[in-house]
């Protein structure tokens, strides 16, 4: 016979106990919310807003068996809220990503991502849960916002902007490269020792409601302090120590009742699974865009294997004025506004999508204002509209196309074809018409630098004779 209760179950159980229960333990820490001029809505919209981003650029671990199980025990964590810091319209969700490194983070509003790293740092379901309590604590005291609202300014748009370049770390994720996902003063990420401790206080009652002894948080970041490794614990860069951290925890504790037993007993075989799964990527993996979406569990297509390009050059001419050498293994695919050299394999269709994996596509776009800049952004556009996830990894730079000044933008992307993550150098100069002439090269991320100097090469061989 099973004797074990659904986390279903759990979680009436636990709301009834707390409801009969009087407010048990006086000496319970009561937790002031902090002034905060944003509303809740705004809470919800940032936090979607950047969990949808997150989402896209991390690698997300997509089991369907781990996520199942986070999520209940998130479900039940969630139910356990005080009703004091429950929100209208909060909606707490739970993520795995596919990464090494311990760490955690909540986004206003509910989203939560948990790295794989974390799980499997904890001993116990209750230790991985008390991280999870900790951040649902954030979000319900709505810290992110809070923290905020003590900011000089009160503009949302910024803080949108602020919060996905914190999680991502800019276009090349250069931040996260540097094992600092939260390092840009990122209001929502990264919080004062106040807030840690109220977080610690609030996430150990949130556990004992649900059903889970808090004394377990205390252990927990013992674990992480220890097990952060060489390139020092990420979870407690954003979530500073406060002072006496473990004593605080505990004598929390002591004063709380443990509502019965939530423990799902399915934790030692997760973690056996996820250790048995090929290693999770590093953040600077990540960062340096060789951790595919899409990785486990999925049916992604295959990476695309194709010969690398020929040192030997052949010359083509794509329009009447152009001429330009590219590798003598790529062929040709005219499209009528640019033509697409490519080696065999690279030419890809999908969804009725055709696009390039490896390669270099000149083209011609109507130049509007006359200014080579103003032009080339307006590409640019154009480009991230068919590429949602194409990103600037800098400013462009000055730089000659055809003997004539132009300007070099090196891009990121995530193939909509492959999923894979993308180097793309865009090269843009004017041409006599006031249109404007394109050269782009395309390569997976982890093969970029072989293909540079092949780009460059391309590039250098451009004649432009239409004067
Ligand atoms: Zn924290």
């Amino acid at each position: 016979m099973n004797a074990r209760v659904s986390t279903q179950q759990y979680r009436r159980l636990a709301l009834l106990v707390a409801v009969l229960l009087p407010a048990a333990g006086a000496a319970q820490t009561t937790i002031a919310l902090d002034p905060n001029r944003y509303s809740l809505q705004q809470d919800v919209q940032l936090g979607q807003e950047a969990a949808a981003e997150a989402r896209r650029q991390l690698p997300m671990l997509d089991d369907e068996r781990v996520d199942d199980y986070v999520e209940a025990v998130g479900e039940n964590l969630v139910a356990a809220v005080p009703a004091a810091y429950r929100h209208a319209g909060f909606r707490y969700s739970f993520d795995v990503v596919n990464q090494k490194e311990i760490n955690a983070f909540a986004l206003p509003g509910g989203p939560m991502f948990l790295n794989r790293g974390m799980i499997e740092a904890a001993r116990t379901e209750a230790q991985m849960a008390s991280v999870m309590a900790h951040e649902i604590a954030h979000v319900a005291l709505r810290h992110g916002t809070a923290q905020a609202t003590k900011g000089q300014k009160f503009q949302i748009g910024a803080l949108a902007g602020q919060i996905l370049g914190a999680i991502v770390g800019g276009a090349a994720g250069s931040v996260i490269a540097q094992g600092s996902q939260f390092g840009l003063g990122a209001y929502f990420l990264k919080y004062g020792r106040e807030y840690e401790r109220q977080a610690d206080l609030l996430g150990a009652q949130i556990m004992a409601r649900a059903g889970y002894d808090p004394r377990e948080m205390a252990n927990m970041f013992r674990i992480i302090e220890r097990e952060g490794g060489r390139s020092g614990p990420e979870w407690l860069s954003s979530h500073p120590n406060p002072s006496n951290r473990y004593d605080a925890i505990t004598r929390e504790a002591a004063v709380l009742r443990v509502n019965g037993n939530a423990d799902t007993g399915r934790f030692a075989s997760m973690r056996a699974r996820l250790r048995g799964m090929p290693p999770a990527y590093t953040a600077e993996q990540v960062a340096r865009g060789q951790a595919r979406r899409r990785t486990v569990g999925t049916a992604g297509r295959p990476s695309t294997r194709v010969e690398p390009p020929a040192s030997q050059f052949r010359v083509h001419t794509p329009a009447r004025f152009l001429r330009v050498a590219v590798p003598a293994n790529w062929e040709a695919r005219d499209a009528g506004d640019a033509v697409t050299y490519a080696p065999d394999g690279a030419f890809v269709e999908a969804d009725g999508e055709t696009g390039f994996t490896h390669g270099v596509q000149i083209g011609v776009a109507a130049g509007a204002s006359g200014d080579l800049r103003r032009d080339t952004e307006q590409l640019l556009r154009a480009l991230a509209r068919a590429n949602p996830d194409l990103r600037a990894a800098g400013a462009p730079r000055r730089d000659t196309v055809g003997g004539r000044a132009g300007l070099a933008t090196l891009l990121t992307n995530v193939s909509t074809v492959t999923g894979e993550r993308e180097y793309v150098s865009l090269s843009t100069t004017q041409l006599g018409d006031g249109n404007l002439l394109y050269i782009v090269g395309v390569a997976p991320a982890r093969e970029a630098r072989a293909y540079d100097s092949t780009f460059r090469r391309v590039s250098a061989s451009l004649q432009i004779a239409d004067r």
